[in-house]
């Protein structure tokens, strides 16, 4: 018996221990090998008139025997002579179909398409067998050779028999293992059947681009015999038929232009279990430093698990059309979860596991370049065809959102355009910079509002009065929304019309425009304003002072609401956002980093009912100019504190049903105001 070359015990054992996470994928290697020696050798008839290779013969095959507990994979390719035999199967880590590469670098264009480069795929095979059988006859010889090892010490080589060139690789399985307490069995059995090989073939070498064939068991009915009688009863037989399991194809390989968009469609179906077509479909091939295909989807609905704890990311990694991960989510950013497709590239290797690929530099550099390859499509769709953007937002708006807020603004600049706002003015969704660019000259800063219901906010006091000043609110109506806006602060208007500050300035701009000039441009900082919180700093100086003076003038009776409210209100105070007679008597506003919409959402979340949660400051601000307010200024000014405290409660208690919460105590709530009718 011949010792595997250098430390190889040691190496084997580390191989089929560490390498591998998934005993499974040995097949999926020996196909590998298989498909690079058919691959050379037909390479080699390309190349070498004198050889006479039927293309339409090159096949790869599958088989099994449960009674011997065999698998059997075999190839019409090169094959191997004993030397190579040694060489290539003798010595761990050294790989024949490299050595193959690189012999034939100049010649080869795009006629090879080698999988192996490692040396390592085929001792995989010893993780489920307990010896290995390779049979071999190489191209051009007369004779076959005998490899055999327990995978344990070292091999045999003996001469054999072979009818044509090519190679078998007959796997003996280990025994079952099994399962007690806390260990998992193995069970070797369920390779040993035609569903499981056709299983694994399907999921790892499905686009392997020559025939995987296995002999099929199928059922027909028996011809109707002439003499059947009335009674008859069709008859079933089973028969046996080569069929090829793979679907061979890499559609992701095929240039753009090249494939029909209902063939995308068909793959994204069958591959990713949709009924839907995609809305999109990205296909794009790296070259250069790093070569790889790509072919990405954006499905057309969102699967109903998007937003579950089990819901995995991810794109299919396959190296040279061989699958080495289902779903790799290292090539995808959380906030593009819901792309799906599938990545190639004969620069990964076959042969690492999870853990490896994590830190793996080239994978990093494939998932940067699908990310920008994303947005980009994305912005494309949004500005080209606003219907299927308004879909595709719908469906993942919130993830995106979420984004921003998961990475505390950082993601603001890739992903702020991107969204999609309610404009309570324009009726329809519209983009932050559609927003910026329509907005009145001396609009400083974007308003929104946040609640639940879109008609609600829309006849909020709160929104009116920025609307009445000629001024658009977004109507934000997702829990994420104005945690994202706080995250992200302010947005970045690009090329708005520039402000000058000083009338000189703006004359001589003027005067050169007029002149031909283009008109200056400049980036514009714009604050990000919750319409019901802060100051917003709209009002006029007339009436700033008005409102400083009725202030001024009923700081008795502010002091009297505030003490009847008690710790509901941090305050009581004039409104500068209700300004006519015609707008609300009164509404709620907040003060701090806190507002009423974020208070409700966390209060629904899981901490919602800890003692001690934080809570809006919330402010009562009262419309000076509404009748109302006459009547509490005139309970005030007859001395009525039993009134003045009716009211105050009553308009506090309405201020915030207005707002979609409820009075805290609704029985009081309705009391009062049947006393006051
Ligand atoms: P790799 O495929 O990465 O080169 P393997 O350990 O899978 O490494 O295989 C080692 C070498 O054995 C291959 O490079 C190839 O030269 C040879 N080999 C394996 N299987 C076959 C086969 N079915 N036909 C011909 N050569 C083979
Ligand atoms: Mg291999």
């Amino acid at each position: 018996m011949r010792k595997f070359k250098t430390e190889s015990k040691k190496l084997l054992d580390l191989m089929i221990n560490s390498i591998y996470t998934n005993k499974e994928i040995f097949l999926r290697e020996l196909i590998s090998n298989a498909s690079d020696a058919v691959d050379k050798l037909n390479f080699k008839s390309l190349t070498d008139e004198s050889m006479h290779v039927d293309q339409a013969d090159l096949a790869i095959r599958v088989s099994f025997d449960r009674d011997a507990r065999t698998i059997t994979v075999s190839d019409n390719g090169i094959g191997m002579t004993a030397e190579e035999l040694e060489r290539n199967l003798g010595t761990i880590a050294h790989s024949g179909s490299e050595e193959f590469k690189t012999e034939n670098a100049e010649s080869q264009g795009d006629a090879l398409d080698i999988i192996g480069q490692f040396g390592v795929g085929f001792y995989s095979a010893f993780m489920v067998a307990k010896r290995v059988r390779v049979v071999s006859r190489a191209f051009g010889e007369d004779e076959a050779h005998v490899w055999e090892s327990d995978g344990l010490e070292g091999y045999t080589i003996e001469p054999g028999e072979r009818a044509e060139h090519g190679t078998d690789v007959i796997l003996t399985l280990r025994e079952n293992v099994p399962g007690d307490a806390g260990e998992e069995g193995e069970n070797y059995d369920r390779y040993l059947s035609e569903w499981g090989l056709k299983d694994l073939i399907r999921r790892y070498s499905n686009y392997v681009r020559y025939p995987i064939q296995m002999m099929v068991t199928k059922s027909r009915q028996k011809p109707k015999p002439e003499d059947a009688g009335d009674d008859y009863k069709p008859e079933y037989e089973d028969y046996e038929e080569l069929e090829t399991i793979n679907s061979m194809t890499p559609i992701w390989k095929k240039r753009r232009e090249d494939v029909e968009d209902a063939d995308y469609n068909e793959f994204y179906k069958s591959t990713f279990h949709d009924f839907e077509d995609p809305a999109r479909t990205i296909s794009f091939h790296a070259e250069g430093a790093l070569e790889y295909d790509a072919l990405l989807f954006i499905p057309g609905r969102a699967p109903f698990d998007l937003y579950s704890k089990d819901y995995e990311k991810g794109l299919a990694l396959y190296s040279s059309n061989v699958m080495i991960m289902e779903k790799c989510a290292d090539l995808l950013p959380d906030y593009y979860n819901f792309v799906r497709g599938v990545v190639d590239s004969a620069d990964v290797s076959l042969n690492i596991s999870r853990e490896t690929l994590q830190q793996n530099r080239q994978l990093r550099a494939i998932a940067r370049r699908i990310e920008k390859r994303v947005t980009s499509d994305l912005e494309d769709m949004r500005d080209n065809d606003r219907e299927a953007y308004e879909k595709f937002f719908e469906n993942f708006g919130r993830g995106l959102k979420y984004g921003i807020y998961a990475s505390y603004g950082a993601k603001a600049t890739e992903l702020a355009d991107l969204l999609l706002f309610w404009s309570a003015k324009e009726q329809k969704m519209i983009t932050l910079a559609e927003y910026a660019k329509a907005m009145p000259e001396g609009q400083k800063a974007i308003y929104f509002a946040a609640g639940d219901d879109r008609d609600r906010l829309s006849k909020m006091p709160v929104v009116t009065g920025v609307l009445a000043r000629g001024f658009d609110v977004l109507l934000c109506t997702q829990d994420v929304d104005e945690f994202t806006f706080q995250s992200m602060r302010e947005y970045v208007a690009r090329d708005m019309p520039k402000v000058y500050e000083d009338d000189a300035a703006r004359e001589a701009a003027e005067k050169a425009v007029a002149d031909g000039a283009e008109p200056e441009l400049e980036d514009r900082h714009l604050e990000l304003k919750n319409v019901a919180t802060g100051d917003l700093d709209l009002a006029s100086e007339d009436e700033k002072k008005e409102a400083e003076e009725a202030s001024k003038e009923h700081a008795d009776l502010f002091s009297a609401m505030k003490e009847a409210l008690g710790d509901h209100v941090q305050k009581v105070a004039v409104s500068s956002r209700l300004v006519s007679a015609d707008d609300a008597p009164a509404c709620i506003t907040t003060e701090g980093p806190l507002s009423l919409e974020m208070e409700k959402v966390l209060k629904r979340g899981p901490e919602g009912d800890i003692e001690g949660m934080p809570t809006a400051q919330r402010v009562l601000e009262l419309n000076a100019k509404s009748p109302v307010f006459a009547k509490l200024a005139a309970a005030q000014e007859a001395g009525d504190a039993d009134k003045v405290k009716l009211y105050a409660g009553l308009l506090y208690d309405q201020a915030l049903l207005v707002e979609g919460i409820l009075p805290e105590d609704p029985v009081a709530f309705a009391k009062n105001v049947c006393e006051l009718m």
